[in-house]
């Protein structure tokens, strides 16, 4: 299938590691140009000169998200670069552990700058080059979202808003033929997971533990997997599809768990 997304140009935050690396790598793959924007520099340049050298175009930004004004210049950088935006990949986000019981105040209003606030800078500031393009926007939430997972308020509220601002979004963006879908992913093993998973103290057991209750072919989901789908949400395939969260988590959140 030709998602003919060719010298198309998307940004994709924290698009150098994990998750968004592969969103990244797939880009490339279909002849688009990724953006990519993050706070790891060597592996943003790595990945930079494997599309490159493999005759693509991409561009990186070294960023902080979640502080004033960072957002306008990542889009002031993809203009000045290629003069055209198509669409965003809001991916960017840490599982930080910012509990109602542990942690604060300071620290839950932190969690949500880190992984919320920038979701909506980002699209704000990119707005007017979107309705140019007729863009599309993939919001990137999580399970906790739909489940909880304790001990994480900040993260899990960042999630559930990424979630309604995506409809909230696909509705005052319908005029302007600018689709906003999400994507739930549960399991997917990343830089962030293994840091997650270690936090317990037998991680390979705990490991064992989830993905045996993963009904589709007990395995973790694949960052490509992810990837997969968030190409195809951006391309114009999935032309009537808006405001949707789409699950890509093998049935892990919703199949019946007496399935074994
Ligand atoms: P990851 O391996 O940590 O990769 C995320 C990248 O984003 C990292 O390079 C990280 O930088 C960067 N980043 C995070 N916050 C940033 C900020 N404020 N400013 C700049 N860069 C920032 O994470 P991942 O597992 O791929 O997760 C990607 C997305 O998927 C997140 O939104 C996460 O909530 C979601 N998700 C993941 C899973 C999973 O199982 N992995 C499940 C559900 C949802 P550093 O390397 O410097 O931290």
């Amino acid at each position: 299938m030709d998602l003919k997304l060719k010298d198309k140009v998307f940004i994709v935050t924290g698009g150098a590691k994990g998750i968004g690396e592969a969103i990244t790598l797939e880009l490339a793959k279909e002849g688009a140009i990724p953006v990519i924007v993050g706070r790891s520099v060597d592996e943003a340049n790595a990945l930079a000169k494997i599309i490159k050298k493999d005759g693509g175009k991409c561009l990186v930004i070294v960023m902080e998200l979640g502080l004033e004004d960072v957002c306008k210049n990542i889009v002031d950088s993809a203009i000045g670069a290629f003069g055209r935006i198509d669409g965003i990949v809001n991916n960017a986000g840490v599982n930080d552990g910012i509990g109602l019981i542990k942690g604060s105040p300071t620290e839950f209003k932190r969690s949500v700058l880190t992984n919320l606030t920038h979701y909506y800078d980002l699209v704000h500031y990119a707005i007017e080059y979107l309705k140019i393009t007729k863009g599309s926007i993939v919001n990137i939430s999580s399970k906790t979202a739909l489940t909880g997972q304790g001990g994480t308020s900040g993260y899990a509220a960042s999630k559930g808003a990424q979630l309604a601002l995506t409809r909230e979004w696909a509705v005052e963006l319908l005029p302007f033929g600018i689709r906003v879908n999400a994507i739930i992913p549960a399991e997917v093993m990343t830089p962030l997971y293994t840091k997650w998973l270690n936090t317990f103290n037998q991680p390979e057991e705990k490991l064992a533990q989830i993905v045996s209750k993963i009904p589709l072919g007990k395995r973790m989901t694949s960052s490509h997997e992810i990837a997969a789908m968030t190409v195809f949400l951006l391309s114009e395939r999935s032309a009537h599809t808006t405001g949707q969260w789409q699950i890509v988590d093998g049935g892990y959140v919703h199949l019946d768990r007496a399935i074994s």
